[in-house]
């Protein structure tokens, strides 16, 4: 298992996780598994590009490729795929894969565990639409087989900070915007602000949301600046389309209502050009 980067400590408890390679620390050791692989599983993306430099090293082994994933507008780089933009989560559409192979009996509680956990999450807690009697169905079976529901909730959703938890507050308090013209609610934090509340990968995670739970708000954007880039993240509501929006303007893209994007320009630049993406939009966000 290789991911292209870190990711929040609160994921760091699940069954087998010390053994997975971060590319940006291994490079070498990345390359090396890729390019002696025969198969190559690429889960949950379907752009080469949302795996930074690690994706071009995919793109050029030899090694046969499995794209299972289930985001809208699949690049194509793979040899078989297995894609449906109305799946859940990928960890769904994995345990279907298990299922049509007949290798339902090798999922054990740590498996289940990992599966349960990415269908939660993905889902934002079986909240999403996408959410289906299948999806039931499936964590019916995973809990079944030995996960815990409560106690993988606790070990993702109750693992903040002392940090994280008053950074979320300082959001709130100080930083949210709302564009009432056109039902939007906006957060722009700076690298200073991140420094401040010492956020580490995964910290800003679900911030988005509380900006979406403002009654009346369609869009809400969370926009961080990390440095290397600026990353945003859209959620909306009804008919605004947050993929299309993130592709127009920000080289990004995702759901139809959950997507992301990002921008090499300055933050204050960043947060302008959204402002003004937004009026044309105006049909769907305004009223
Ligand atoms: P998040 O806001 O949680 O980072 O991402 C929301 C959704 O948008 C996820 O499904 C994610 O894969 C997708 N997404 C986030 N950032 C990008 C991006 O820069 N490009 C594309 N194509 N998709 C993104």
């Amino acid at each position: 298992m290789i991911t292209p980067t870190d990711y929040g400590d609160f994921l760091k408890w699940m069954p087998g996780e010390n053994e997975v390679i971060n590319f940006e620390y291994n490079q070498k050791k990345s390359q090396d598994i890729v390019n002696q692989a025969d198969l190559v599983f690429c889960l949950d993306f379907n752009a080469l590009k949302r795996i930074n430099d690690f994706g071009e090293i995919v793109r050029l082994s030899s090694a046969k490729k499995v794209m299972i994933d289930h985001h809208l507008q699949p690049e194509g780089f793979e040899d078989y795929r297995l894609w449906s933009n109305l799946a859940s989560s990928t960890c769904e559409l994995i345990y279907w894969f298990a299922e049509e192979l007949s290798f339902t009996h090798l999922v054990n509680k740590d498996v289940a565990s990992c599966l349960y956990a990415g269908i939660m999450t993905d889902t934002a807690g079986f909240k999403h639409s996408s959410t289906t009697a299948t999806t039931h169905r499936i964590t019916a079976h995973l809990l079944e087989k030995g996960a815990e529901s409560n106690t993988i909730f606790e070990a993702i959703y109750d693992h903040y900070s002392e940090n994280r938890t008053r950074f979320i507050g300082f959001c709130l308090n100080e930083k949210l915007q709302l564009i009432k013209e056109y039902n939007t609610a906006l957060i722009c934090v700076t690298a200073d602000e991140l420094k401040r509340y010492q956020i580490m990968v995964g910290d800003s995670e679900g911030l988005v949301n509380y900006g979406l739970s403002i009654e009346g708000v369609r869009l809400s954007v969370l926009i961080v600046d990390r440095t290397v880039a600026r990353k945003m993240s859209f959620r909306a509501k009804g008919d605004f389309p947050a993929n299309e929006f993130a592709r127009r303007f920000f080289n990004g893209g995702g759901h139809f209502s959950a997507a992301g994007g990002e921008s090499k320009d300055p933050i204050e630049l960043v947060e302008a050009k959204f402002k003004d993406a937004i009026t044309e939009y105006s049909n769907l966000l305004s009223q």
